[in-house]
């Protein structure tokens, strides 16, 4: 979020117009490329489907920019609008607007401090017998603290963030948010009677037997807001 204020603040000098408003910036829904905005009295609400989380700051910035347009009535802009359907197709090659044409690419596992890559197959081996195979993986393009991990099933995709690549970060921390996401692969989600339940009972029961659920989850708590 603090990414996404940033860039909108560096926005709102190039468009002194939009300035008399106030803004509030949100992400929602699961899955989703959304991108909406409306205006209520002199507040402005920009909501961007969750799976921007881990789009680029260029990409946001034309989001933005192309809100901003609107906002102060301006024409639009035919060379911005193109780049960024552009770069949501190579973001999010699967579920961008623009044909898939690429693999993921910009994911890569080998981090400055830990290895996913390394670290997915040694739990692997210790906790599913190697049963799994191996996902696209990698370290999100910028850090998020707000999401922690994801595996998107439908990309066969699993992405950590990026803040745990750090020397001052445990690696039974980054060991356990892996494993995390492996149960995801382990436990589908599921339809419940209201809504998809994501962490089932079991899940849950699965990642408390690993012997550094406490740990991680002691040290998330403490420490998550200090890195
Ligand atoms: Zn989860």
């Amino acid at each position: 979020m603090h990414t996404l204020t940033g860039l909108l603040n560096q926005k709102l000098m190039i468009y002194p117009c939009a300035g008399k408003y106030h803004f509030r910036l949100d992400y929602s829904g699961r899955n989703s490329l959304a991108i909406r905005f409306s205006i209520r009295l002199n507040t402005v609400t920009i909501s961007l489907g969750n799976l921007f989380v881990i789009a680029s700051p260029e990409l946001l910035s034309l989001i933005l920019e192309r809100i901003l347009r609107r906002i102060c009535r301006l024409e639009a802009d035919l060379g911005l609008n193109k780049r960024m359907t552009e770069l949501i197709g190579l973001e999010f090659p699967e579920t961008g607007r623009t044909k898939p044409t690429r693999t993921v690419e910009h994911y890569t596992p080998a981090g400055r401090y830990f290895d996913l890559k390394e670290i997915f197959e040694r739990l692997n081996l210790d906790w599913f017998r190697g049963s799994l195979s191996c996902p696209t993986l990698g370290w999100s393009k910028y850090v998020s603290r707000r999401r922690l991990g994801f595996y998107d099933q439908q990309r066969n995709l699993m992405v950590i963030s990026r803040i745990f690549d750090q020397k001052n970060v445990p690696p039974q921390v980054v060991e356990f948010i892996v494993f995390h996401e492996m149960l995801h692969i382990v436990f589908p989600s599921e339809k419940g009677r209201s809504r998809r339940i994501v962490h089932s009972r079991e899940f849950r029961r699965a990642e408390r037997s690993h012997p550094f659920y406490d740990f991680a989850e002691t040290w998330l708590q403490k420490n998550l807001h200090r890195i």
